[in-house]
């Protein structure tokens, strides 16, 4: 038996409260959630939570009483602070939710609910980022099925042959409706990257991509396919990678390609992903890309401080920010 089974056990419960408080309120005022009052005082503690701050609505008829985690997405958790605090660092590190659960000793299903939502408020950070300069693109594509779509939980039946991951897959470009749907990636030479979950590599939905990422009149570097040399609206050079020509002057898509290489790994941890998913994933590791410049734990004190926000969290909660990312379909051509 091990001494200590959980790494969290050696937090000190009333400093990560504490924590908590200076980070919901150093840039927030302090106000009631429900009637945004600033006429508030303190109403005592709790017994079971301490550290935990309550307080009280001193308007007329509000009268209500709220604490530092009133309306966050902490609010009403049954595991401290503590676990979230640690969920949130192992998710930065790019764990998969199972092994957080495991770290940590909750269910996997919370595990896994507690990372859609962490990486929802991660997202946050991501919404409205466009990149302008000088932006290299290049595209890749994901197997991704069909995972933990059983509407009971466990398996269920394919309707087809097992698609056998291992084998040699089909030649050719990747589709949606063939479990191999595309992933867009744009990075500017400036700082900024942007990586997109599509449908498929058509002119059309690259120049859709395109508009929504990179901002018109950009400079873009790309490889010699043709749905990058028919977008209109940009300054465009291309390498021709067929006539082993990778970089000529400044022309060149290597930074897109070391970017693939980071993405690749991160996403094998997760051993295969719904394809209905994928826009959350890859929209994360964009989240991790470009503040690739802080901590693990920087990174996640950054989505904490979202998930503090009422209004952050209750969207968080209901994934909005992963739709949003989706929002142009990129993704699906119609949402049923
Ligand atoms: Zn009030």
């Amino acid at each position: 038996m091990p001494v200590l089974s959980y790494v969290h056990q050696l937090f000190n419960a009333e400093q990560c409260q504490a924590y908590i408080h200076t980070l919901r309120w150093k840039d927030r005022p302090l106000q009631c959630p429900r009637c945004h009052s600033h006429n508030v005082g303190p109403w005592g503690t709790y017994h079971a939570q301490p550290g935990l701050k309550r307080y009280r609505c001193k308007e007329q008829g509000c009268k209500r009483t709220f604490n530092d985690l009133t309306g966050t997405l902490f609010d009403r958790s049954k595991r401290s602070l503590t676990h979230w605090i640690l969920a949130t660092f192992l998710l930065c590190l790019s764990c998969s939710s199972r092994r957080i659960a495991r770290e940590l000793g909750v269910h996997i299903r919370t595990g896994y609910r507690w990372c859609w939502w962490l990486r929802n408020a991660a997202l946050s950070y991501e919404i409205g980022r466009r990149l302008a300069g000088t932006v290299e693109a290049d595209d890749l594509y994901h197997t991704a099925g069909k995972k933990g779509q059983a509407k009971q939980g466990g398996k269920k039946a394919l309707g087809r042959r097992p698609r056998g991951r291992r084998k040699k897959r089909e030649p050719g470009r990747g589709h949606y409706d063939k479990d191999r749907p595309a992933i867009i990636a744009w990075i500017s030479r400036q700082g900024g990257v942007i990586v997109q979950a599509t449908r498929d590599f058509t002119v059309k939905t690259v120049q859709k991509a395109a508009g929504i990422a990179v901002q018109a009149g950009s400079r873009l570097y790309t490889d010699s396919a043709s749905s990058y040399r028919a977008l209109t609206g940009y300054v465009h050079d291309f390498v021709n990678h067929t006539q082993k020509e990778y970089a000529r002057g400044e022309v060149h898509e290597n930074r897109a390609e070391c970017l693939f290489s980071l993405l690749k790994p991160y996403l094998r941890v997760f051993r295969g992903i719904s394809k209905t998913n994928l826009p959350g994933y890859v929209g994360f590791f964009q989240f991790l890309r470009n503040f690739h410049r802080l901590t693990a734990f920087e990174q996640a004190e950054m989505i904490l401080y979202a998930a503090l926000d009422p209004a952050i969290a209750s969207r968080a909660r209901q994934g909005d920010f992963v739709t949003c990312l989706d929002h142009f379909n990129l993704l699906q051509t119609a949402r049923n």
